[in-house]
C-alpha cells in the first residue's frame, strides 16, 4: 500500500491569482482536486496528505498538513503527518500539475517497487536542442538531448529513505527543485518513468489556459 502527499501550499505569485495556486478554479473545481480525484482511483494509496497554504481547508478524502516556506519544507511536514512507516511507499505530487493520470502514479509506484532504486520519477524526453549559455548570453555548450529528461512529478520513495534525504539543512532544502535530487545527492539509485504530455505544471496564465481547455474534455 502507499501514501500520497500533496504539496500545494505554495502562494503562485506567477499566476497573478487573487488566491492560492492549488485553490484557482480550473474547468469548474479547485486544482488541487484534480489531483485528489485521480489518486482516489488508484488501488494502492490509501491515505492522502496535502501541505496547504495558511487558512485553507482540507478537500473530502484528505488529510492537512500545515505548509512549510518552501516546497520542500512542505513535503517534508506532509510527510510528518502522515507517519507512514520505513517502508511505506510515498508519491509525492506538485498540486500545480492537474493533468496527471492515474497510471502515471501507478506506473511510478510500480517501477520504485520492482526496479530495486531508491526512487521513481515521472519525466518527460526533451524535444528541444538544450544549450548552456554564459550570464553574457554567448552560448558555451550544447547538450546530448539523448540523454535528457524533463523532470515533473509524481516522485515515489520508500518512507524512511525520503525521511532520510529530508532531514538535511535549511539552505539544501531551499535548494532542491525536486524531492529526488535529495536521493541523488546522498547516492540513492533514481530511475526515470516516461510521462504523457499532458502532465504539464501551471506556472502562469498561459498554463492555466493550456490546462483549461485539456480538463474540459473530462469535466
Ligand atoms: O511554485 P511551484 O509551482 O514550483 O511549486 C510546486 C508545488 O509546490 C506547488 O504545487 C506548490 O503549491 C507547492 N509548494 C508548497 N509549499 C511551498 C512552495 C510550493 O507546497 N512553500
Amino acid at each position: 500500500m502507499a501514501v500520497a502527499l500533496i504539496v500545494a501550499a505554495g502562494s503562485g505569485e506567477r499566476l497573478g491569482a487573487d488566491r492560492p495556486k492549488a485553490f484557482v478554479v480550473l474547468a469548474g473545481r479547485p486544482m488541487l482536486a484534480w489531483s485528489v480525484d485521480a489518486l482516489r482511483s488508484v488501488s494502492s494509496v490509501e491515505a492522502i496528505v496535502v501541505a496547504l497554504p495558511p487558512g485553507s481547508d482540507p478537500l473530502p478524502g484528505t488529510r492537512a498538513a500545515p505548509g512549510g516556506p518552501t516546497r520542500s519544507h512542505s513535503v517534508r511536514l506532509a510527510l510528518e503527518a502522515a507517519q507512514a512507516p520505513d517502508d511505506e511507499l510515498v508519491v509525492v505530487h506538485d498540486a500545480a500539475r492537474p493533468l496527471a493520470p492515474a497510471d502515471l502514479f501507478e506506473r511510478t509506484l510500480a517501477e520504485l517497487a520492482t526496479s530495486g532504486a531508491e526512487a521513481a520519477i515521472a519525466a518527460t524526453p526533451v524535444t528541444d536542442t538544450v544549450k548552456q549559455a554564459a550570464p553574457d548570453r554567448t552560448v558555451t555548450a550544447t547538450l546530448d538531448r539523448a540523454t535528457l529528461w524533463a523532470v515533473q512529478t509524481p516522485q515515489a520513495f520508500r518512507a524512511g529513505a525520503l525521511r532520510r534525504a529530508l532531514d538535511v539543512g535549511d539552505d539544501v532544502l531551499a535548494a532542491a527543485t525536486d524531492d529526488a535530487w535529495l536521493i541523488e545527492r546522498a547516492g540513492g539509485t533514481v530511475r526515470v518513468v516516461e510521462s504523457p504530455p499532458e502532465n504539464l505544471k501551471v506556472t502562469t496564465p498561459f498554463d492555466l489556459r493550456v490546462a483549461e481547455l485539456l480538463l474540459a474534455d473530462r469535466a
